[in-house]
């Protein structure tokens, strides 16, 4: 076949995180939690809420974060999940060390992932937000292959979404949570979203490329 004849590539199949008219990632490993909820009718949301987590903490590749967000959570297994028996919780995505990408919430939904926290002047920012957690700790250095996922998956969730914020959990309940912590390297993040919000669409004339306009709280504050 001669390759002048092959049809171009969809603008959609730019990304492999595109997101579904359901707010499914097809690019992630299902893994649904009952830990969620409708968002309130007509809410829109406005902002990319960043944590990170790991179970045992500082043990990284295990199933217990999955269990954890799923409500089966052997909390016998090790001493630290007595703190988190009957907990229920959840993110709509998670990053792994590698970069593979778990989703356990429709991003249409809302995940419980924020707890108390405020925004500006919002509070409870489960209502608007969007919550990934990266596997890691306050006190390690996150993976490259994990932040190439999260900048492509952020593209993604701008783009279905159209929020204009992104934000640490330690910014939106200070004195309360650290993650994503010190070591996750908010320059890199955002250096690597406009990398990916900037790509020309496969297939299509070079555009201006401009990215959308996205605000990262933790860039800013140099938290
Ligand atoms: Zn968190």
């Amino acid at each position: 076949m001669n390759p002048n004849d092959a049809t171009p590539s969809p603008a959609s199949s730019s990304t492999p995180y595109a997101i579904d008219a359901e707010g499914w990632c097809a690019a992630a490993r299902r893994v649904p939690s009952p830990n969620c909820d409708p968002r309130a009718e007509g809410m829109t949301v406005d902002l990319l809420v960043i944590h990170n987590i790991s179970l045992p903490p500082g043990e990284f590749g295990t199933h217990y974060i999955e269990d954890l967000f799923c409500n089966r959570l052997d909390c016998d297994a090790h001493p630290y999940f007595e703190q988190l028996r009957a907990l229920q919780v959840s993110a709509h995505f998670l990053v792994r060390r590698d970069g593979s990408l778990l989703q356990f919430v429709a991003t249409v939904q809302r995940a419980w992932h924020a707890g108390v926290s405020r925004f500006g002047e919002r509070e409870q920012c489960n209502d608007f937000s969007i919550g990934i957690e990266m596997e890691g700790t306050d006190t390690t250095a996150f993976e490259a292959a994990q932040y190439r996922t999260l900048a492509g998956l952020t593209q993604a969730l701008q783009a279905r979404h159209g929020f204009g914020d992104v934000a640490g959990h330690d910014h939106i309940a200070p004195g309360r949570k650290t993650d994503p912590g010190p070591f996750f390297d908010w320059a890199a993040y955002h250096a690597l979203y406009l990398q990916a919000a900037s790509a020309p669409v496969q297939g299509a004339a070079m555009s201006a490329g401009a990215a959308p306009l996205l605000r990262f709280t933790g860039r800013i504050s140099g938290a």
